[in-house]
């Protein structure tokens, strides 16, 4: 996970989202008026504002993890936030799953658009753990399993791409000063940036491997 900025509120949501909550809890029971949220123009800006990752995980939303619309405050704890653009963002099926309808009026779950996360939360190899003490950040880990043999698809493409980044920086340390050199630094500063697949771990690596000068 990584802190996010929110982008501007899509016309469509700004529009049309009084009339939707309206419509919507005039009849719960209408899957088209409950889902309105999922209007093309609101699902590619969460896509962009969370670089087509899961907000939690940092797993890429594509044809594999198609990602799902997540109300951070759960409708089903307030029904009035289900087409407020600052509860909207995206997640992955297995993320989106696990932290359901959690929710806590206080100390809620980490929030990556208002939390600092590396305050909370500490990304060791593959697996992501909560600093000492931090309770949200050990609640968030529990919740979404981060930790867990039970996210063993997400921890098996988090060890690939730490085996890519090992080579990458093995290539890096022995090339010669030169465009080699160059294209490969690149290629570093690119993964570790918010836009790159697990840049959080991906970070946290390069700066323990001694190379701080390679993150932003
Ligand atoms: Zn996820």
């Amino acid at each position: 996970m990584r802190s996010l900025s929110k982008l501007p509120e899509p016309g469509i949501l700004a529009e049309n989202h009084v009339a939707w909550l309206q419509e919507y809890l005039q009849d719960l029971s209408s899957d088209a008026k409950r889902t309105r949220y999922r209007h093309p123009d609101i699902k590619s800006t969460l896509k962009l504002e969370t670089h087509e990752k899961c907000v939690y995980c940092e797993s890429r939303i594509g044809h594999n993890t198609p990602g799902d619309i997540e109300h951070k405050i759960p409708s089903s704890k307030d029904r009035t936030k289900h087409f407020i653009w600052s509860n909207l963002t995206i997640a992955c099926g297995e993320c989106n799953r696990r932290k359901n309808s959690y929710y806590q009026e206080h100390d809620g779950f980490l929030d990556p658009y208002t939390d600092d996360v590396e305050q909370y939360l500490d990304f060791e190899g593959p697996v992501v753990t909560s600093k000492p003490g931090e309770v949200r950040g050990e609640v968030f880990v529990a919740t979404l399993e981060l930790c867990s043999a039970n996210r063993l698809s997400l921890v098996t493409q988090k060890i690939a791409k730490i085996n890519e980044l090992r080579h990458i920086l093995e290539r890096y340390n022995s090339a010669d000063p030169g465009p080699l050199k160059e294209v490969l630094k690149r290629q570093l500063i690119e993964m570790s940036r918010p836009g790159g697949e697990y840049s959080a771990m991906v970070r946290s690596a390069v700066r323990a491997k001694g190379y701080a000068e390679l993150v932003e």
